[in-house]
């Protein structure tokens, strides 16, 4: 039973005899469309006192009522406000891989308790319906996008100096064009100057002409002033590009911003922050590939987006050449993948890159506190090339190493 039905029980005036008709009368409400209780007034309400059916006296019943309501808790106050998080204002740039098409992207919704995970608009029409955790996917993301950072930094870097470059290159005609103007500007100065000596002479008709001619030559220099100063406002404006310092500190600082919002510890405006370079980044996409796995009923959930790194660094690079901008495509984990899964891109990398045998990869992983045989390796490289869609290639024995003699 309930606090609050205990009571219940123990303020029924029932306990002392008294029996009540009529207190509650029922009414149905066509808009909520159920019957509801409606509390009646005293004077509608038929009441009995029954000492046969009494069970406390009035006293006891009293002092029952008094304890009952100096415990009496007063109305539950407003929801406490969460603290914002990162996750909570990007679940729209999610989209479903199986329902999307080029021309109709279905996106993501919140979606089970508290609205903790996201699911396709389509909900159980879905083919590939799964109830991703938004925060864990949101991480994922994250710390893909400040490690590509950290490792492409030095590219966009390089990218972003050399554009800075060409933007100087494309300067040097608005340079050649303010100094014609000034050239100009300065000879009508000169021509003014001219007109002036001859102001004083000649009859009053003479006078007037000189006059007119000086103002006529004052309006055009002020015109040609304006025009040069208009150019260097242009000029001035496009130089001040990045310096590679510039490009180095919005790096990190987009790194960093991520990696907090991912950790839930940045406050409202950070997290506004972060949200502008995850979007920016992200270009406000990220397909989510969902995929059934035979027998199992948990499914594996891979988020892929196209990563624009220049854009971490600087928000508008519409002066770069579109060319030069490195976008890669990444594929995360939304959800924390079987071991097997989550183990097959590294076994690939050291079974057919590095060309280890088995044992040796799975004596390297052993060293770094994974608890996998040789046996569990194969697994994790057979489903690397099963999630690709391909067959595996036959590995020759012991992946052409010399059998170790004892
Ligand atoms: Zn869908």
């Amino acid at each position: 039973m309930t606090y609050n039905a205990y009571r219940r029980l123990w303020s029924n005036v029932r306990l002392i005899g008294r029996w009540e008709f009529g207190r509650k009368r029922n009414q149905f409400s066509t808009k909520l469309d159920y019957v509801r209780q409606i509390d009646q007034a005293d004077k509608d309400v038929t009441t009995t006192q029954c000492e046969e059916l009494r069970i406390l006296d009035d006293n006891t019943f009293l002092q029952l009522q008094q304890m009952l309501g100096s415990l009496k808790t007063g109305p539950r106050g407003p929801r406490k406000s969460r603290p914002l998080r990162l996750w909570d204002l990007v679940t729209e740039f999610f989209f479903c891989a199986a329902c999307s098409t080029p021309e109709a992207p279905i996106r993501f919704y919140q979606t089970g308790a508290n609205g903790t995970g996201m699911q396709c608009k389509n909900g159980d029409l879905c083919s590939c319906k799964t109830a991703v955790n938004r925060e864990e996917a949101v991480r994922a993301v994250c710390d893909q996008l400040a490690g590509m950072i950290s490792r492409d930094g030095d590219l966009i870097e390089s990218v972003i100096c050399r554009s800075r470059e060409l933007d100087t290159q494309g300067d040097d005609g608005l340079r050649a064009e303010i100094a014609a103007l000034k050239s100009s500007v300065a000879k009508i100065s000169r021509r003014i100057d001219g007109l002036y000596e001859l102001a004083g002479e000649g009859s009053d008709e003479d006078r007037k002409e000189v006059q007119a001619k000086i103002r006529s030559a004052q309006s055009e220099r002020s015109a040609a002033q304006l025009e040069v100063s208009r150019q260097q406002n242009i000029l001035d404006g496009s130089s001040a590009t990045l310096t590679s310092d510039d490009v180095r500190q919005a790096l990190s600082q987009a790194s960093t911003l991520l990696q907090e919002a991912a950790a839930g510890k940045l406050n409202d405006d950070g997290v506004y922050q972060a949200l502008s370079i995850f979007r920016r980044l992200t270009g406000d996409c990220v397909i989510v590939h969902v995929e059934q796995r035979v027998g199992r009923k948990r499914t594996n959930v891979r988020g892929v987006f196209k990563v624009q790194l220049l854009y971490g660094a600087k928000p508008d690079p519409s002066t770069v050449e579109t060319a030069e901008l490195p976008i890669q495509e990444a594929s995360v984990w939304l959800r924390k993948p079987p071991r097997v899964d989550a183990l097959a891109e590294r076994v690939h990398e050291l079974i057919d890159v590095q060309k280890l045998s088995l044992r040796a990869a799975a004596d390297l992983l052993q060293s770094e506190g994974l608890k996998i045989n040789s046996g569990n390796l194969w697994y994790s490289y057979q489903r690397y090339y099963e999630m690709l869609g391909q067959e595996p290639p036959k590995l020759v024995y012991n992946n052409g190493h010399r059998r170790k003699t004892l």
